[in-house]
């Protein structure tokens, strides 16, 4: 039997990806017995100078994690889109933005300064940050890749073949995705394989008794009571606007779902979506009561479309509207 060539590789990505990809135990040697693994650098010391020597079109399949954020990360989806037959974007960074996603809506000159040199963490006494070329001797330089303005979904840089959503996807669907494609039962181009096409309230133990929202609850200051829906008991839940096929994995254990799966159906937009649903919730009319009521979300953009931001209508925040500053105030709150 010919083995296919498989490659696997993140890019701005937190590495749990690729943790899910080992999740399937020890099925991930029976993948050994169908395909050699041709590129994988989190797991073996791969070169991209091997990448560069193979063939165009080598690579059957490659699993493509992590959002575009650098321009590294871009030159390598050129190249494996270059030498790989089918590429999936695999998890919610590759397939929709990701959490990397929401520093679109800073600039990335704020990004930069927050993470490398004002976090509470970090001992940066000379506010030094990365530098594209850095001289460490006679002769000798560092160079980094540049940080591009936004991050951008796999698929606004080059073709994607299928999409598997997820942050990361759960075992199970890793699985099924990975064995229907090494049987080569290809789906129509564009396919979302490992997933449902309803969305989490479909999975969702709670139940909606139809009760309207007057306040919201943030997940650590209360617990959610009875069996009654997240939603209207005041948890955001984005189970309405979200694609099943976790199994309602974290409503199972009494949390929320927080969207990892990506938009539902044919709505693009989870935001614009949640938006709908939250407005159709509410228990008032009164604009004011509403403002109040809203006011209970502390970081409304980053709840909405914290998965997303890239792919959704929004894809970044206007310079001058502040939106991210806000953010990051409230959160100091
Ligand atoms: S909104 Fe959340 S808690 Fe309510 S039914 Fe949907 S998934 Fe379940
Ligand atoms: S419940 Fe929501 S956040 Fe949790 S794994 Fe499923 S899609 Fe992701």
């Amino acid at each position: 039997m010919t083995k296919l060539n498989l490659a696997f590789y993140w890019a701005a990505s937190c590495g749990g990806c690729e943790i899910s990809v080992l999740e399937v135990h020890e099925k991930i040697l029976s993948l050994m017995d169908k395909a050699n693994i041709v590129f994988w650098p989190c797991i073996m010391d791969f070169k991209y100078a091997d990448v560069h020597a193979m063939p165009d079109g080598f690579i059957d399949v490659c699993f493509f994690n992590g959002a575009i954020r650098s321009e590294e990360n871009a030159e390598l989806a050129r190249l494996l889109r270059r030498k790989a037959k089918i590429v999936v974007a695999y998890g919610s960074c590759a397939a929709f933005g990701g959490i990397p996603g929401l520093s679109n809506l800073y600039p990335i000159e704020q990004t930069c300064q927050r993470v490398y040199a004002t976090t509470e963490s970090t001992d940066n006494a000379g506010q030094v940050l990365p530098q594209l070329r850095t001289e460490c001797g006679p002769g000798m330089s560092l160079h980094l890749p540049a940080l591009h303005a936004q991050v951008r979904k796999l698929d606004q840089v080059v073709a994607v073949d299928y999409v598997v959503p997820g942050c990361p996807p759960v075992a199970e669907q890793t699985w099924s995705a990975i064995t229907r494609l090494l049987e080569g039962d290809l789906p129509p181009r564009g396919t979302v394989l490992g997933a449902g096409d309803r969305s989490v309230c479909d999975e969702c133990p709670f139940e909606k008794k139809g009760t309207g929202l007057k306040e919201f609850k943030r997940p650590h200051m209360a617990r959610p009571e009875g069996n009654q829906c997240l939603l209207e008991q005041g948890f955001i839940c984005l189970g309405p606007a979200t694609r099943s096929g976790c199994g309602a994995a974290c409503l199972t254990a009494r949390m929320p779902c927080r969207g990892c799966y990506g938009p539902a159906g044919d709505n693009q937009d989870q935001g614009a979506k949640m938006i709908s649903v939250l407005g159709s919730l509410l228990d008032t009319e009164d604009e004011e009561a509403i403002s109040t009521i809203l006011e209970g979300v502390l970081d409304l953009p980053g709840t909405l479309y914290r998965f997303g931001l890239p792919a959704g209508t929004l894809k970044k925040a206007h310079p001058d509207s502040g939106l991210g500053t806000q953010n990051r105030e409230k959160n100091h709150e």
